[in-house]
């Protein structure tokens, strides 16, 4: 492994996690006390299998707007460049079991969603590059494996 780096997951090694899970990827106290808890949503296994790059982006649309129906929490939902998952930022000392049960209900809103929210070139930077039933297939994949998100390591 190469030296100590400043981004926690160029830490971890990929290659002994097994997805789908969820963990905390790093945690930090604001001046003020305040803690930020950000997340590592893993949907794919890490050099094995990925997102298809339109399903990453309904995905990011709609558990971005979902996930703040369940909680107040929620600071920003991202994509992973690799497309093998997501980062969720989450205000609070909010732990894996807390966030699971937030993380199932969004996703069960996206399997029942008619339409992939904000997916227009007012609202969207690619308006045109989203697939809904893409983003349902990822989200059943990871919910089938509910039982599985906290463990981490194969
Ligand atoms: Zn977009």
């Amino acid at each position: 492994m190469p030296e100590r780096m400043n981004v926690e997951s160029f830490n971890l090694d990929h290659r002994t996690v097994a997805a789908p899970y969820i963990r905390v990827a790093d945690r930090k106290t604001l001046p003020a006390g305040d803690v930020l808890i950000k997340f590592d949503v893993r949907f794919t296994q890490p050099n094995v299998a990925h997102l298809d790059s339109e399903a990453v982006h309904s995905l990011e649309h709609l558990m971005a707007e979902h996930m703040r129906d369940h909680t107040d929490a929620v600071i920003d939902v991202s994509p992973m460049g690799c497309r093998t998952g997501f980062y969720a930022l989450l205000q609070g000392e909010v732990a894996p079991e807390e966030f699971a049960p937030v993380l199932e209900a969004t996703l069960r809103d996206v399997l029942a969603a008619t339409e992939v929210p904000a997916a227009n070139e007012v609202q969207c930077g690619w308006g045109a590059h989203h697939t809904l039933a893409g983003a349902q297939d990822a989200a059943r994949a990871f919910l089938e494996a509910r039982g599985e998100w906290l463990t981490v390591e194969a």
